[in-house]
């Protein structure tokens, strides 16, 4: 099919010279949109190919091209978020995008609290293998999320983490470590635990380096955006810039704070930044033992927080001030095992 807009704008451009795109066969021009579509830097790239004309439009959305989106491809921000993205990410799940189903699985667990909706979706993407999706899994299990306090099961908790570590994912790595040092829905090996926990925040540091490298590459002459969250304090001496934050938990994080999305009253968010977990039931995340004033759905983000900022502002000393009862009234199985943890260095249980 010739385009008419596309032919509009060759001979506006080079009047006389013929669309080379009108000769070329849909299925490569399949082939590459399908790259561009796993290159994409935002959702913009896919869109504006999409507004070129009909015959892009059409080809665009073809599943080849959509099964290969990339996690840019879905970095939607919520003041665009409409009928039309959430039908765009029902399209991608469709044509079989395993980032797709993570990201819309997230998004309908904790936006849209379609909990067993969300959660399929995650599964889906956890049996293609997406680390993310079996780490997301993982929390939903350890916590109970979506359920009451008894549907937690930390034994499936550790299965969907050891999964996810062994595909690099180092907060599942981290996890699992704590599981294994405290017994927790595993049997307890403590030596085993240590090194998990200490080849975590080895990868950690390679991985950030790594990515600061790249960023620090691309761009020599501007600020980088996703360091506005400040620097690590890493273990080992030196500041290094914090991780870039998934588009999934950055959708999170600003449909919450932005207030598009609703909280219950009582439940609060992740204190993680970079997460944007909210609680589905009162209670559900644990807090710092030390100071009372953060929650965490995890471990990872508890000791990515750590770094990034509580280490600088966890005091002890407001606690004092708060009656044990208030202390006390949440602590449920899971609060003092992440309590007690900050890789060892941060806080000291009473
Ligand atoms: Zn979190
Ligand atoms: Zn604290």
């Amino acid at each position: 099919m010739v385009c008419n807009k596309r032919r509009r704008t060759s001979t506006t451009t080079a009047a006389g010279i013929h669309d080379l795109f009108d000769d070329l066969p849909d299925d490569l021009l399949v082939l590459l949109l399908g790259k561009l579509s796993a290159n994409a830097s935002s959702p913009s790239d896919l869109v504006n190919v999409m507004l070129t004309c009909k015959r892009f439009n059409r080809l665009a959305l073809h599943p080849m091209v959509l099964s290969k989106a990339g996690p840019k491809a879905f970095e939607i921000r919520i003041k665009n978020w409409c009928e039309s993205t959430h039908r765009f990410l029902k399209l991608c799940v469709s044509a079989g995008n395993v980032e797709a189903c993570y990201t819309l699985g997230m998004v309908e667990f904790y936006c849209m609290k379609n909990r067993g909706n969300g959660a399929s979706l995650m599964a889906k993407a956890a049996i293609k293998s997406h680390p993310l999706a079996l780490y997301s899994l993982a929390i939903v299990q350890f916590n109970g999320s979506g359920g009451s306090k008894s549907d937690k099961n930390l034994r499936a908790g550790v299965a969907l983490c050891g999964r996810a570590a062994c595909l690099g994912h180092i907060d599942a790595l981290r996890e699992l470590g704590h599981c294994l040092q405290d017994g927790y829905g595993v049997a307890q090996n403590a030596s085993e635990g240590r090194r998990l926990l200490i080849e975590a925040n080895a990868r950690e540091l390679a991985s950030i380096t790594n990515s600061s490298l790249r960023r620090l590459n691309c761009s020599v002459d501007r600020p980088s955006t996703t360091d506005s969250s400040g620097s690590l304090l890493s273990d080992f001496g030196y500041n290094i810039p914090a991780p870039e934050v998934h588009p999934a938990n950055q959708f999170l994080r600003d449909w919450f704070t932005s207030g598009r999305g609703f909280i219950a009253e009582g439940l609060r968010l992740c204190s993680n930044s970079g997460c944007g977990r909210p609680e589905t039931r009162l209670h559900e995340f644990r807090r710092c033992s030390v100071c009372g004033n953060v929650n965490y759905c995890s471990r990872g983000c508890q000791a990515l927080d750590w770094k990034l900022q509580h280490k600088t502002e966890c005091a002890p000393f407001d606690r004092w001030l708060i009656e044990d009862d208030d202390l006390e009234d949440d602590d449920d199985d899971g609060v003092n095992r992440i309590e007690q943890f900050g890789d060892g260095v941060n806080v000291e249980t009473e």
